[in-house]
């Protein structure tokens, strides 16, 4: 997917100049936007969007929110120097499916951003129905009892890893490495951070959630 369509959206000139120099050089289709309001200018659907934070026009956060409710199952990079865990946290709420912080390694920024499209195509698999809840990969919409419920990208990506083996235990490593990178650094708070995000979203007001945890284990997506 080299001719993926990547948005950049980044203030730093050399940061910027240098990057979508090097993203051109990589045969991707890439843009570059200074601000907030020039991201919104930029035509086209991205694939994947590499975003900074600290933007003149306000927080990158609001930007990621507003480009995943206008683009389904887009992948965001967030690059930024601010590595709080509760920034991290913040980012990932938005909706970002990496976290890169600066400064950064190119090397290893290019791998990411591979590595953020591969999960974009391999992604597509068939519809997966577990008792009343419904997962299409396809659309990346999930239902439960007939009625669709709106999940972030990476809620939706561990939902669908869960899927894969309902009624079996998935190991907390084997979801750390599926559903984010592998050499993701920031511990594995982030995988229950995002289960009680989903246990909210698909649980029934009342009796035992959908997702069990096998403590030290992992998790499991209970067969009905
Ligand atoms: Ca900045």
């Amino acid at each position: 997917m080299s001719d993926a369509s990547i948005w950049l959206v980044e203030d730093d000139r050399s940061i910027g100049a240098a990057l979508l120099r090097t993203l051109l050089a990589e045969g991707y289709r890439a843009q570059w936007a200074a601000s907030i309001a020039e991201a919104r200018a930029l035509e086209g659907v991205p694939d994947l969007v590499v975003l900074d934070r600290g933007l003149p026009d306000g927080d990158g956060l609001g930007l990621c929110r507003e480009l995943l409710e206008q683009h389904a199952g887009l992948r965001v990079l967030m690059l930024t120097a601010r590595t709080d865990e509760i920034d991290v946290v913040l980012g990932f709420d938005a909706g970002a499916t990496d976290y890169v912080a600066k400064p950064f390694r190119l090397a290893e920024l290019l791998a990411r951003i591979r590595a953020q499209l591969r999960v974009g195509v391999v992604g597509r698999q068939q519809a997966v129905e577990v008792g009343d809840l419904q997962l299409d990969p396809g659309s990346r919409r999930v239902h439960v009892a007939g009625e669709e419920v709106l999940l972030r990208p990476k809620e939706f990506d561990l939902l669908a890893r869960l899927a894969d083996e309902p009624g079996s235990v998935v190991r907390r490593e084997t979801l750390m490495s599926d559903v984010w990178d592998s050499h993701w650094f920031g511990g594995t708070k982030t995988l229950d951070v995002h289960i009680a995000a989903l246990r909210r979203r698909i649980d029934p007001t009342h009796g035992p959630s959908r997702i069990t945890t096998v403590r030290g284990v992992g998790y499991r997506l209970e067969r009905p």
